[in-house]
């Protein structure tokens, strides 16, 4: 089972006289059943004999943690010499990365036990810490103590987050207790380093589940989904508390990073903006435009990419409009939001109903997959929701004797009329009716 490449790299350093295993995650999805994304490996050659044994083949790309990558077959491997990290004083990184001749001491200092097994050429596994029966189990377990090893390296405990959603995983008791134990020292952690893992986390099969039993640690870093959790809402809409209802929207988008990053964060200003009425029920005015400031603060913090962040803000600004259902009104959020936006919008809005009480959901369902067939259909038969896409421009308008800025006012005023489904999107009647309004 082991790839063909990949076992010709490992039998190269073994004919050399070192030894030579895949490790970590590939032999984890291999055991699995799934594809790795790329095979990493680990030897007792040290990084020079790697080098210099796959010449020209092989560039250093990262010698001071002992690692080549050699390309064969058109792929890369990345190799690594036995390391024994020894102790981190930084709660992030080894203090010194000491190379070693023995595959204990590497295995020893990787994080889970699922990530802890070495495979050799002809697929012999070497599983000193229960790692394959904790793959059949479905456990994230550390390594050794899990207060240690979450005190090394606080980066840890979100991937372990990570690997439970991801992989549908439970977190054995002791490395739970410690993940929520160790949580402060999150703070050590890169910003981007928890995005990049917080993504993942969200795009796994259990996001809701692993977000919902530990908004503690996610709250070291996002503090404010922490009034979210238990916040009961008073509205006939939901049933379950404003943590909840995010958890399971998240759940309910589909698996892409920029709508599950959205669902996480859509609600988020429920709890500042809380208000009850006489009769007792809740209301949020104005949460959306609250959470799209709380959102920014949020993604500015962790680094977001300016494109990623400004969408998100869109659509947490538009969770809450009512879903247009007629023509007018759709062509109405094409102009505002463009086509992918709005396409956006509307897996956002589902994915919220399907978190809110049952009993309001399939009403609303049809709505949202009424307003998506209209935009189908305009999308079919028209395309002009912009100034550039209609049949006239500043050109024609100059030459019916427009100058400066009537030509601009001129073409959004012709907009206008194509978008209230006044006026057909054709060059003789547009120029007609610009003629007869706009003519100076
Ligand atoms: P994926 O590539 O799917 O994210 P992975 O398990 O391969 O998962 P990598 O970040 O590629 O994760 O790391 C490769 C291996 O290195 C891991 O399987 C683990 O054995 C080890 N490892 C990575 N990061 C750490 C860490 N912070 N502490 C201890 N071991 C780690
Ligand atoms: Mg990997």
């Amino acid at each position: 089972m082991v790839h063909t490449s990949a076992q010709a790299v490992l039998q190269q350093l073994e004919e050399a006289g070192y030894s030579a295993y895949l490790v970590g995650g590939c032999v984890r999805d291999l055991l699995l059943g799934k594809q790795p994304d790329d095979y990493d490996m680990t030897t007792s050659a040290r990084p020079e004999e790697v080098l210099a044994l796959f010449a020209p083949h092989a560039i250093p790309t990262g010698l001071q943690h002992g690692t080549v990558t050699v390309r064969r077959g058109g792929e890369s491997f990345e190799i690594t010499t036995f390391r024994a990290d020894g102790t981190y004083s930084d709660g992030r990184h080894p203090d010194a990365v000491t190379f070693s001749r023995r595959l204990e001491d590497d295995l020893q200092r990787r994080d889970f036990t699922v990530n802890a097994m070495a495979m050799d050429r002809r697929g012999q596994l070497t599983d000193l810490y229960g790692g394959q029966e904790d793959l059949r189990r479905g456990v994230i377990r550390c390594v050794g103590n899990a207060e240690t090893r979450f005190a090394e390296d606080a980066l840890r405990i979100m991937r372990g987050l990570r690997f439970a959603a991801v992989l549908g995983f439970s977190i054995e008791e002791q490395t739970a207790q410690a993940m929520i134990a160790c949580r402060y020292r999150l703070e050590q952690i890169a910003a981007e380093r928890l995005q990049v893992e917080m993504t993942k986390l969200l795009c796994g099969r259990d996001a809701g589940e692993i977000l919902l039993r530990f908004p503690q640690v996610i709250g070291v870093f996002m503090p404010e989904i922490l009034p979210c959790v238990g916040f009961t809402q008073h509205s006939r809409w939901h049933c379950y508390d404003v943590w909840e209802h995010i958890c399971r929207s998240v759940d309910a988008a589909p698996v892409q990073p920029l709508l599950r990053w959205t669902m996480l964060l859509h609600d988020i200003a429920k709890p500042v903006c809380f208000t009850q009425d006489e009769a007792g029920a809740g209301h949020f005015y104005g949460h959306p435009q609250r959470g799209v400031e709380m959102a920014q603060e949020i993604m500015h913090r962790l680094r977001f990419d300016k494109r990623s962040q400004q969408r998100i803000e869109t659509l947490i600004a538009w969770h809450d409009r009512e879903i247009p259902r007629t023509e007018r009104g759709v062509r109405r959020a094409l102009h505002a939001l463009g086509e992918e936006a709005l396409r956006q919008l509307i897996e956002v809005k589902r994915a919220d109903n399907r978190a809110q009480h049952p009993d309001c959901r399939e009403f609303m369902q049809q709505q949202i997959d009424r307003a998506e067939e209209i935009m189908e259909r305009l999308l079919e038969k028209e395309s002009c929701f912009r100034v550039a896409q209609l049949a006239v421009n500043g050109r024609d308008l100059l030459a019916l004797g427009l100058q400066g800025a009537q030509i601009g006012a001129a073409l959004e005023a012709a907009l206008e009329q194509v978008l209230e489904g006044a006026l057909p999107n054709e060059k003789e009647s547009l120029l007609a009716w610009i003629s007869e309004h706009k003519k100076p």
